[in-house]
């Protein structure tokens, strides 16, 4: 038999549930804060992710999709969002207009050829936001309250927002000599992908997860001694908006993000919710001011965040958050013998054609196993057709919670059960 490749899994219907109830959330968020939604390609020109995701990342080196196509281009199955994004930004000239903030989010997978384990798989989904055209720190806050708020409008409350800033150009500069500096005499120590990152992105050497304990990461000189005035004020901005909108977080000077392109604000969401497992960043982002630029647009700024999806309904699921769950069908037919199987198929599409979510038996089934099958499927009434009704144009409908049951002309039908369910949900809201 053939399985699912390793590193993927399917989200069976019993799932799917969770999955609505997620996007939706995202959704609605998202749109309340003016984002709208964009869809990119799967697989992008493998050279966007060189250049947008950054050659020195684990990303880039270790854990691509990477082939060829039959016209011998260089394909990338996408493993983030951010660099598409920022290409459709640029290939559809989305800055055109002068002072034009666009805000965008997307939904979708993505693909990394990485070590499976829980919460870790290699098509995963991620949803993410990018504001692009505006240099403010108002703006980083409201990326930061959006993410935050979807996290309370899930109901999570085991989440920390920890925060740091990596500066402007400048300060970022001069604090990488102060890291390389610091870092060269212990470089003979350090694991051999930090070795290569003292070269290229000595600040990610700070958060690597082989080194962390290492007396060289322990004993690092801070960004914040390095940053100019403009960058600090910058922050204690982006800070102060946090704290009006009563958004908590917590200092980390030593998070830096896996990309080679943030600058200023960099934050990340992790769950604190125990057996949560090795996993615990739900997400993060930061500002990339330079990235519309190196992927070939004008020097415009941006802000962003990707969450993975995934990891969310773990969170959902250890956090023991009960998510609604989505009805069946409303109307189930039953028919009394195999005469009336096409006057039910009209029915069931005169009830379709008026949006109530039926169906019914297609294995012709005896009666008792198909009112087993309406309780299966949830059926809040079950409408039962026998030969001398159908000459009379009747039906019986049945409430299968106080099993009244009743018999009601067909011209009748689609109002009494409009009617019926709408109470029904009514009070089951
Ligand atoms: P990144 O794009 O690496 O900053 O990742 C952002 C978030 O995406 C992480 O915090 C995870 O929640 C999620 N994520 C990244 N890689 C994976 C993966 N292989 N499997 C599941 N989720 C992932």
């Amino acid at each position: 038999m053939i399985q699912s490749a390793k590193g993927t899994y399917d989200i069976l219907p019993s799932d799917i549930s969770k999955w609505h109830y997620l996007e939706a959330i995202i959704r609605e968020v998202c749109e309340l804060y003016n984002y709208q939604e964009i869809r990119t390609p799967i697989f992008e020109s493998t050279g966007l992710f060189e250049r947008g995701v950054g050659e020195s990342t684990d990303i880039v080196t270790k854990e691509m999709y990477t082939f060829l196509d039959k016209g011998n281009r260089s394909i990338t199955l996408r493993p983030e969002g951010t660099a598409g994004v920022v290409r459709s930004y640029v290939e559809h000239k989305m800055y055109a207009e002068a002072n034009q903030l666009t805000k965008l989010y997307y939904i979708g997978p993505m693909f990394r050829y990485e070590r499976m384990q829980k919460g870790r798989s290699r098509q995963f989904y991620q949803f993410g936001v990018e504001a692009l055209g505006a240099n403010n720190p108002m703006l980083d806050a409201e990326v930061i309250a959006l993410s935050v708020n979807i996290f309370k409008r899930l109901g999570l409350k085991e989440v920390k927002v920890l925060i740091n800033t990596l500066g402007d150009t400048e300060s970022r500069l001069n604090y990488r000599k102060a890291l390389i500096n610091h870092l060269k005499p212990f470089q003979d120590s350090l694991c051999t992908d930090c070795k290569k990152r003292l070269e290229i992105n000595p600040l990610r050497v700070l958060d690597c997860k082989v080194d962390k304990n290492h007396q060289a990461i322990k004993t690092a000189p801070e960004m914040k001694a390095y940053l100019n005035a403009e960058s600090q004020q910058f922050f204690d901005n982006v800070l102060k908006c946090l704290d009006d909108s009563g958004i908590e977080y917590v200092l980390d000077n030593n998070l830096v993000r896996g990309l080679d392109y943030y600058n200023h604000t960099v934050y990340e969401i992790i769950s604190n919710v125990e057996g949560f497992g090795a996993q615990t960043a739900l997400g993060g982002g930061g500002r990339y001011n330079g990235l519309v630029q190196v992927i070939g647009g004008p020097d415009i700024p941006g802000v962003g965040f990707a969450f993975g999806m995934d990891r969310l309904i773990l969170a959902l699921e250890a956090e023991n958050i009960t998510i609604p769950e989505s009805d069946n069908v409303d109307v189930y037919l039953v028919t009394m013998s195999d005469k009336t199987n096409q006057f039910a198929m009209k029915i069931l599409d005169i009830l379709r054609k008026n949006q109530i979510k039926c169906d019914k038996d297609y294995f012709d089934r005896k009666v008792k196993a198909q009112f087993k099958q309406a309780d299966k499927v949830k059926a809040k009434y079950v409408i039962i057709i026998g030969e001398e009704e159908m000459k009379q144009n009747k039906v019986s409908i049945k409430n299968m919670k106080n099993e009244v049951q009743e018999t009601i002309e067909v011209k009748e039908l689609v109002k009494e059960l409009t009617e019926r369910l709408e109470v029904y949900y009514e009070s089951n809201s």
